[in-house]
């Protein structure tokens, strides 16, 4: 499936042609519905996510898609915390929840919801179905619900409870309620079909009794209803016309619908499936993630090696960038698994029209003018975008102590290698052409301190009289101006593309070389006003963010974001096509 680090995108054509939104699937089907008035013509969608952890880049594709869809059509999305498992649902993600959608660009307005708020809502649901008959209290216990459940292949079995009488249903769920009884003893199933092909059809549980504090209505309930059962009903009480989801829930369609059809809800939403998000390099999936955070194989949720929207965001991702990879990706039914080189692609065109350039050095090597006079100091007006003028320009001071950067010399210089060494000529960007001089060594380690240069004076930002060639250009700082700098370099968070479909467990993929500090870089003076979030491209290294936490004017941190080399563009539409 991956060879050479490239990876299937099975949904190839739609990432690379499919830019306008109106034609996938379930636009349209919702187009169709609007024609033929299916709804009176509404679009109400919803974004629901439980709130057991940060939400990742899958959900931002849902969530695109549900604000899109809705604006698109002239409609709502809400924004729903389905929290009906009290274990592991905190404020502390519905409040992450909120800020990411926020910062991704959508506003809900002041539709946010709570699964939570409708518990009561939903237990008069659940009396209604026992009233019909169609729900009984089971009291076998979970090892034997799951015995009697039969297989893909083999049939059901009845609980020998299903024909307990209405009026004893309704007393044993209302005590269940009260909390007459311990967790586990009972639980409140829909009377189905234990036969049906479809196994989430064969009397599924609905309500569980479950002594767990819950983040929002505390002790007041000790009977939780099941996903399957709210997600429906929650979607009805807001009057979704279209309820998005991904693929596995398509088997529990049918229960969806039997749902709302048997307590014959005012409102019966349309539920459609599409695949899922998979990125190449890391994990989608919360409870993946929730063990790298817990176990401390990265700092946090917002760690920026993450794939949570906090992390990208940390990183210096724009939401601009998320949500144009989002529509490129677009939508389907078949599970696909998307290059990361994708994403990372979408960042650099994005940061490429909008962030400024400035320069950097990011592992420092003294380079000595040895003619350009003593306490001379010269300010070179440098394009802050050499594309955009209207991007305007700032000034950079020149003297004769610099920092260029360790990699640009070579003593003995391999081929192709465009940068200075001995007996060679560069152009520092924007200034003079150099002359290589000398070098010198700690005597002891061997390790090259300085260098020495002479400088032309006739080519101060221009071409040189002669029109000689150089061979090359590199970027620097002036030493007693330039400003200290902590950079912080991520690579992918795992060595390989898909760390779950691998042998082994996930975590043994991590990418040891995913994270490296360096402590000791320059950057120009007008770094100082560097503010967190703020996002540059450092000439030749590649784009960097003011680190949201850490950077402050006294204590500049700076996030790699991405680096130049953009290996999604040099793949040839060749390959491209061969990963699908
Ligand atoms: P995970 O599988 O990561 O634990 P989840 O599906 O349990 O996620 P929810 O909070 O239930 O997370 O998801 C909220 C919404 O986001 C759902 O509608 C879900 O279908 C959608 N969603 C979750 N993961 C992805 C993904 N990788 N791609 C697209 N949509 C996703
Ligand atoms: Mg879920």
């Amino acid at each position: 499936m991956v060879k050479n680090g490239s990876v299937l995108l099975r949904n190839l054509k739609m990432a690379q042609t499919d830019l306008s939104p109106s034609t996938d699937f379930i636009r349209t089907i919702i187009e169709e519905h609007i024609k033929t008035n299916r709804f009176q013509g509404r679009v109400a969608t919803r974004f629901p996510p439980e709130p057991n952890g940060y939400l990742h880049i899958g959900h931002a594709k849902s969530v695109c898609l549900n604000f899109g869809i809705a604006a698109q059509y002239g409609g709502t999305c809400n924004l729903r915390m389905d929290d009906t498992d009290p274990s592991g649902e905190t404020q502390e993600y519905v409040d992450s929840i909120i800020q990411d959608v926020k910062w991704l660009g959508f506003d809900w307005k002041d539709r946010l919801y709570y699964a939570s708020d409708y518990y009561e809502q939903l237990y008069q649901y659940a009396l209604q179905l026992i009233q019909k008959g169609k729900a009984y209290v089971c009291s076998l216990s979970a090892d034997e619900i799951r015995e009697y459940r039969g297989t893909l292949t083999e049939p059901g079995k009845e609980s020998p409870y299903r024909n307990r009488s209405i009026e004893e249903n309704l007393d044993l769920f209302k005590r269940m309620r009260a909390g007459e009884f311990e967790d586990g003893t009972h639980v409140l199933r829909a009377k189905i079909d234990m036969t049906s092909p479809n196994i989430v059809m064969r009397d599924p549980v609905i309500y569980r009794i479950k002594r767990t504090h819950h983040y929002r209505t505390g002790n007041q309930w000790c009977i939780y209803p099941m996903y399957d059962f709210a997600h429906c009903l929650s979607d009805s009480i807001e009057k979704i016309t279209h309820s998005i989801c991904t693929l596995e829930f398509e088997n529990n369609r049918p229960l969806y619908d039997w749902i709302l059809d048997e307590l014959k809800t005012e409102s019966h939403p349309q539920q459609i499936e599409f695949a899922r998000l998979n990125l190449s390099y890391t994990v989608l999936s919360k409870r993946r993630l929730i063990e790298l955070v817990q176990n401390g194989y990265v700092t946090g949720w917002d760690d920026p090696r993450m794939p949570t929207i906090a992390g990208m965001r940390r990183r210096g991702f724009t939401p601009e960038a998320i949500r144009n990879f989002c529509e490129r990706i677009g939508v389907a039914k078949n599970d696909s698994l998307v290059d990361m080189a994708l994403l990372e692609h979408c960042v650099r065109e994005d940061l490429n029209e909008r962030a400024q350039r400035v320069m950097g050095v990011l592992r420092p090597l003294r380079l000595i003018i040895d003619n350009y006079p003593e306490g001379k100091v010269e300010e070179f007006e440098c394009p802050n975008h050499p594309q955009n003028p209207g991007m305007g320009s700032r000034k950079v001071p020149f003297s004769k102590v610099l920092y260029i950067e360790r990699d640009d010399f070579h003593e003995k210089p391999p081929k192709k290698y465009n940068r200075l060494g001995p007996g060679r000529e560069v152009r520092l960007r924007y200034a003079y052409i150099i002359n290589y001089a000398s070098m010198v060594k700690d005597e002891r380690t061997g390790e090259i301190t300085e260098i020495h240069c002479t400088y032309d004076p006739e080519t101060r930002n221009g071409p040189p009289p002669d029109g000689r060639k150089v061979d090359g250009v590199i970027h620097w700082v002036s030493a007693e101006h330039s400003l200290p700098a902590e950079v912080r370099l991520y690579e992918r968070l795992f060595r390989v593309a898909n760390p779950l479909g691998e042998k082994e467990d996930f975590l043994k993929y991590l990418n040891p070389k995913s994270f490296e500090t360096i402590t000791a870089c320059r950057v120009e003076p007008s770094l100082a006003n560097a503010r967190p979030e703020n996002r540059y491209q450092f000439e030749r290294l590649g784009y960097f963010c003011a680190d949201l936490k850490d950077s402050s004017p006294e204590r500049l941190v700076f996030n790699r974001i991405v680096s130049l080399r953009d290996s999604w563009a040099k793949m040839s539409a060749q390959e491209k096509q061969k990963m699908a």
